[in-house]
C-alpha cells in the first residue's frame, strides 16, 4: 500500500465481476488510498459488484445502463451529493451484439452499429461532461481501447469502428478539458479473458497469437492494466493528456509474425 492517490475521489463504472479490467484498476487505486465509487449494469450485476466494493471500503454503488442519459445524470447527482465534487473517472464499458463479432465487418446492420457506437463511444462522451462539471480542482478521465481501433482484427469488426471513434473522442475531450486541468485518457490493452472478451469470435486464438508474436512473448496480467490505470489516474501522469498508451506487452509495434513462433 501506498499513498499515490489519498486525497483523491472517483467514479469506476464497468466492474462485472473480479475479472474485469475495472476491477484491476480500482483495487490498484484503493491500495493506494484513493476512494472509489462503482457503478453497474443491472442488478444481477450488482449483486457481484457490492461485494467487491465492500472488501475495498467503498460506500457508493449504484446502478447505471449508460444507454440511459437520465441514469448518467443520477449517477453524477448523488456523487455530488455525497462527495461535492470527483477527481477521476474509469469507463470501462464496450458492448456490442457478438452475432456482428464475427464474419465480415461490411455485413453489420445499421442498428447493431448505433448500438455498439452509443454504448462503446458515446458514452464516455456523455459521463465526461457530467464528470468535468465536478472537477472543481481538475482531474482525470479514463477509457479503455484495443489495436482493432487502428488495425484490422479477425471478429472485432464493429468494435474496431467503435473503438476508432472513442480514440478520436479522448483526443477531441482533452482539448476541450485541458483549459480546465482535466485529462483524458485511453489505455489500449492487450486480450484478456474477461466477460466481453468471452463475445468475440476465436478469442483463445487471439491470445494465442498475441502470446507468441508480442516482444515480452507473453499476454498482459490483469494487474499491469491496473497499474497502468493507477498511473493514468494519479499526478504522476500529470503532462499526459489525449494519450492513447499500449499496454500490451509491445505487440503493437509489430509488423510480422515471429519467426520463432509456434504454429497455433
Ligand atoms: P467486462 O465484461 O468485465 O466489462 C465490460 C463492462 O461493460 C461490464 O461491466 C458491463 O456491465 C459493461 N457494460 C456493457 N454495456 C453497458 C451498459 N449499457 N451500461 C453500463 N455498463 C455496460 O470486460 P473487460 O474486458 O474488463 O472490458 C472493459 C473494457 O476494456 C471494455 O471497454 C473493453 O472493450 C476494453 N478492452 C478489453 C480487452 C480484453 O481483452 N478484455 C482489451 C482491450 C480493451
Amino acid at each position: 500500500t501506498g499513498t499515490l492517490m489519498r486525497g483523491k475521489r472517483g467514479l469506476v463504472m464497468g466492474v462485472a465481476n473480479d475479472r474485469s479490467i475495472a476491477w484491476a484498476i480500482a483495487k490498484a487505486v484503493a491500495a493506494q488510498g484513493g476512494e472509489v465509487a462503482f457503478t453497474y449494469q443491472g442488478e444481477a450485476l450488482g449483486k457481484r459488484v457490492r461485494p467487491l466494493a465492500d472488501s475495498i471500503g467503498s460506500k457508493l454503488v449504484l446502478p447505471c445502463d449508460v444507454s440511459d442519459d437520465a441514469a448518467i445524470d443520477e449517477t453524477f447527482s448523488a456523487i455530488e451529493k455525497e462527495w461535492g465534487g470527483l477527481d477521476f473517472v474509469v469507463h470501462a464499458i464496450g458492448w456490442a451484439d457478438k452475432q456482428y463479432l464475427r464474419g465480415r465487418y461490411v455485413d453489420t446492420p445499421r442498428e447493431a452499429f448505433l448500438t455498439a457506437l452509443d454504448i462503446s463511444c458515446y458514452s464516455f462522451t456523455a459521463v465526461a461532461r457530467r464528470a468535468a462539471a465536478l472537477m472543481k480542482d481538475g482531474g482525470s478521465l479514463l477509457t479503455l481501447t484495443y489495436l482493432g481501433a487502428e488495425r484490422v482484427m479477425p471478429h472485432y469488426n464493429v468494435m474496431g469502428v467503435a473503438k476508432a471513434a472513442l480514440e478520436a473522442s479522448v483526443r477531441y475531450m482533452a482539448a476541450d478539458l485541458g483549459t480546465d486541468g482535466i485529462r483524458v485518457n485511453a489505455i489500449s490493452a492487450g486480450p484478456i479473458k474477461t466477460l466481453a472478451a468471452s463475445g468475440i469470435g476465436d478469442f483463445r486464438y487471439i491470445l494465442k497469437w498475441n502470446e507468441y508474436n508480442a516482444p515480452l512473448e507473453r499476454n498482459v496480467a490483469l494487474e499491469e492494466v491496473g497499474g497502468a490505470g493507477l498511473y493514468m489516474l494519479s499526478d504522476l501522469s500529470r503532462g499526459v493528456t489525449g494519450e492513447v498508451h499500449h499496454v500490451d506487452s509491445g505487440y503493437h509495434i509489430v509488423g510480422m509474425k515471429n519467426p520463432k513462433a509456434p504454429d497455433i
